[in-house]
């Protein structure tokens, strides 16, 4: 008989480091995941700040008992590190040091990849179900003999839910990161699984977060929970949270795949906190998966219109795409500035194949967002057209993915903005993301561009520049 995956759902009330590496080490022990050879850690931090975006991360105190653990734990270490490679093209580094994570990483003495910073190596994949032939991974993720993965328990506004399968988003740089990154999201997650499985996985949900993975609203979960199957744990933590497994679809395609199980009865549900118990703990925990013009209908001065979209398995919305990236940045407009949505100049957002008037009001500006997006009609007595230049995944060539730099893309923007002396602008990219939302709200909204913030200005400035500096190093090494 083949024996079940194990999943351990276990208490834990706060962020203290010794109880956490207790958790672990027993967890460790129970599902016989011993740490050995090239041992890397990988969190999320998809973005970190302790005032604006203090819950989207795993928590350091989390990662320090993690670390605890794995040093009492493991056997024939060659190396233990930490990487991660950050969201919205903001320097890991940077997002490291507003998490806290170099005081934990200096104390165990351990590694840290900034996976902007190293090289990146080719990987072929072989399967039909497979996007595309080649992806790249950082080399530390190749190399790696045992892999932790340490995602935060979150709801997500595009996939349902980020756990570990969704983790592994972190592990490219943003130049091959943001390649099918559109309606093919759920697809590309579970071809990221073939490159590598974690040996042990963490999912800190100490504190969880609903609605959004940047600025989620923070449930007080009070659980640790454990496995050493991708499958096995998403589908745990689903139920966790009264979702259907088979609805969070990039977990039902990796299981479709032979991966792990989507099915309760073939995982053995362990520990001391009850799956029931939790359940009727998280029945008000709250998702996030509305299309953006009802979600903004409320919104005094900002509305969408949908069109339809290309691809034949998602035509009337793009998950994964530019809509999401639009939610997620007003999300970061209102942590600034909470007045924003009244404050801002009235914007229409236009996404997808769009036909027909737009009936804009006197002094609404349009955004036509998305390579997708088209259409024609007259603005200010002008006709407009607006041109489709999507281009399907095979006439991608991931070789030649843009950088999608930070620095690029604010100037870029900036002065598509400056110069633009039209009610409408056309932000183009498949997707466009939540960094140039921001930079074209900003411009379209005459709204201050958070970019330019004093209070992330020059951090992230000296982190770009430092993470530059470090890349172009690492690449002449190697
Ligand atoms: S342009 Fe945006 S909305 Fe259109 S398919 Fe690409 S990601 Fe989706």
């Amino acid at each position: 008989m083949v024996e079940k995956h194990k999943v351990l759902i276990m208490r834990c009330e706060s962020y203290d480091v010794e109880k956490i590496a207790g958790i672990i080490k027993e967890g460790m022990e129970k599902l016989n995941a011993i740490p050995s050879g090239n041992i890397l850690l990988k969190p999320n931090v998809v973005m970190a700040h302790k005032e604006f975006f203090p819950h989207a991360f795993t928590r350091p105190e989390f990662v320090d008992g993690v670390i605890t653990a794995t040093k009492e734990m493991a056997k024939d270490v060659k190396e233990i590190s930490v990487g991660e490679r950050s969201g919205i093209t903001i320097p890991t580094r940077y997002n490291f040091k507003q998490a806290g994570y170099p005081e934990v990483i200096k104390k165990h003495g351990v590694k840290t990849y900034y996976f902007d910073e190293v090289k990146h190596v080719p990987f072929k994949f072989e399967k039909d179900v497979n996007l595309r032939k080649n992806m790249f991974f950082p080399k530390p993720i190749v190399d790696c003999d045992f892999l932790i993965n340490l995602p935060k328990f979150k709801a997500h506004p595009w996939t349902r839910l980020t756990l570990s399968l969704k983790n592994f988003i972190g592990i490219q740089d943003d130049k091959h990161r943001l390649v099918d990154h559109n309606s093919f999201l759920e697809h590309k997650i579970a071809d990221l699984q073939e490159v590598i499985q974690p040996k042990f996985i963490a999912i800190d949900g100490i504190i969880a977060g609903q609605k959004m993975m940047l600025t989620p609203t923070p449930f007080d979960m009070g659980a640790i929970v454990m496995g050493t199957n991708s499958c096995a744990v998403d589908t745990v933590c689903a139920h966790m949270v009264n979702v259907d497994p088979n609805d969070v679809i990039h977990l039902k395609l990796t299981a479709e795949r032979g991966f792990g199980p989507i099915n309760l009865e073939e995982i053995t549900v362990l520990g001391d906190f009850p799956l029931e118990e939790m359940q009727k703990k998280t029945r008000d925990f709250q998702f996030c998966m509305e299309h953006i013009d009802s979600y903004f209908d409320t919104s005094p001065n900002l509305s969408c219109t949908v069109g339809t979209f290309p691809e034949k398995h998602s035509p009337d919305y793009c998950w994964g795409g530019c809509p999401g990236s639009l939610q997620e940045s007003m999300h970061i407009f209102r942590a600034f500035y909470p007045e924003i949505e009244k404050e801002m100049g009235k914007v229409r957002y236009v996404v997808g194949k769009v036909e027909g008037p737009l009936n804009l009001e006197k002094n609404e500006r349009v955004i036509f967002a998305g390579d997708c997006t088209s259409w024609e009609g007259k603005i200010d007595g002008e006709h407009v057209k607006i041109e489709n230049a999507y281009k399907t995944t095979s006439e991608v060539d991931e070789k030649k993915a843009k950088s999608n730099d930070l620095q690029k893309k604010i100037i870029s923007a900036t002065l598509h903005g400056l110069f633009n002396k039209k009610r409408y602008i056309h932000m183009k990219g498949c997707p466009t993301s939540v960094a140039q939302h921001v930079n074209y709200l900003s411009s379209m909204a005459k709204i201050p561009n958070i970019n330019f913030d004093s209070r992330l200005v020059f951090g992230v400035n000296t982190s770009y520049y430092r993470m530059r500096f470090n890349r172009f190093f690492n690449h002449l090494l190697r």
